[in-house]
């Protein structure tokens, strides 16, 4: 698609550094009003497969310098390091299908230091001004372009990270008023220069990543979620078998998942694995529950297990505290009664049949 950008007086007041006349400037698009904080909206268009190849080469005369060369390719490893998803990756290629440019002949709207293009599932395009380049509000300065970079300079990584994050389907995060989450994010309406905080930004923030994680899902089923996500989970448990004889053993199973909810993309439904599971018991009739211990991974991903030998009736729950570095929420499974019986240790003892069933 095309890039239009719109003068940034006319959609927000500009934000500007106190020694800076122009510090913040729009980079690419506007793409209206997200919702406050929260994890970054989506683009138009969907995501590209997971974990999708995406090779970019240099546009044939409008190559980057040396410098912004590496600060692209730098930001290309960014986001591949740092998308904590299946987010399609990007690799330099000389031969690739998708062009970055640099100079005079770039396309982005009148304000846009960057733009991008994207088309899925075949591939996008980016470009970045010049340096020198002479905007309304002052001259371009890429950081990139001196050995000691001044105040008020753009770093070229930082920019072409959320150029990258676009191209994935991530749109500008909605940051609170006062801007006190604006590193929760480098996807960015207005990027900050040296040396406002955030100006070199190498990661993909929380909020972007909440959003990769919802549209291409997690890598494993052990990684964490973004913190920027606020997921409900389901936590459920079996006993099995679920009646034994006295002093015999049974094997508690409980289950995590992502509840299933069609706001969560692709992240409903998913097992959570490698959390710490807790299994508590009460005698039947009992209002206290005391901690057996902290379950085992079990055989299928996002199950936990405990084997538990009884002399008599008992009661298990599992317990799964909200974990305070990821955006999931605990949960607790509903009660499961394990019967202790004899009949079971008696089959085929035929000289204590008189021993009490239930
Ligand atoms: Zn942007």
């Amino acid at each position: 698609m095309t890039i239009s950008t719109r003068r940034a007086t006319t959609t927000r007041p500009i934000r500007r550094l106190a020694s800076v006349a122009a510090a913040l400037v729009i980079l690419s698009q506007t793409f209206g009003d997200a919702a406050a904080h929260g994890p970054d909206p989506v683009l138009g268009g969907g995501p590209f497969g997971q974990n999708q190849d995406l090779r970019f080469r240099w546009r044939a005369g409008s190559e980057p310098t040396a410098a912004i060369k590496t600060a692209i390719k730098a930001a290309a490893a960014d986001a591949n390091a740092t998308r904590a998803s299946k987010a399609a990756t990007f690799t330099y290629d000389a031969a690739g299908s998708n062009p970055i440019g640099y100079g005079v002949g770039a396309t982005c709207g009148v304000n846009g230091i960057a733009c991008f293009t994207r088309t899925v599932p075949t591939g996008f395009t980016m470009w970045l001004r010049e340096q020198g380049h002479v905007f309304d509000w002052g001259t371009l300065k890429w950081c990139q372009a001196y050995a000691s970079p001044p105040t008020g300079c753009y770093d070229a990584e930082t920019v072409a990270l959320d150029e990258f994050g676009h191209v994935e389907v991530l749109g500008h995060h909605g940051n609170y008023a006062d801007d006190s989450d604006y590193l929760d994010a480098v996807v960015q309406t207005y990027s900050r220069t040296k040396p406002a905080a955030g100006w070199n930004m190498h990661t993909f923030g929380r909020c972007d990543v909440a959003t990769l994680q919802r549209q291409y899902d997690m890598q494993t089923w052990t990684a964490k979620y973004s913190t920027c996500l606020d997921l409900s989970t389901d936590l459920t448990l079996s006993a099995s078998p679920v009646s034994i004889p006295r002093g015999g053993t049974t094997t508690l199973t409980a289950t995590l998942k992502v509840v299933d909810y069609d706001s969560y993309v692709r992240l409903g439904g998913n097992p959570i694995a490698g959390r710490a599971v807790s299994l508590q018991r009460r005698a039947p009739g009992t209002a206290t529950w005391a901690v057996v211990g902290t379950m085992s991974a079990g055989a299928a991903s996002g199950t936990y297990v405990l084997a538990q030998s009884l002399q008599s009736d008992m009661e298990y729950r599992t317990v799964f505290k909200t974990p305070a570095d990821e955006g999931i929420n605990g949960d607790t499974s509903p009660t499961v009664r394990v019967y202790v019986g004899y009949c079971t240790a008696i089959v085929g003892v035929s000289d204590v049949i008189d021993a009490p069933c239930i």
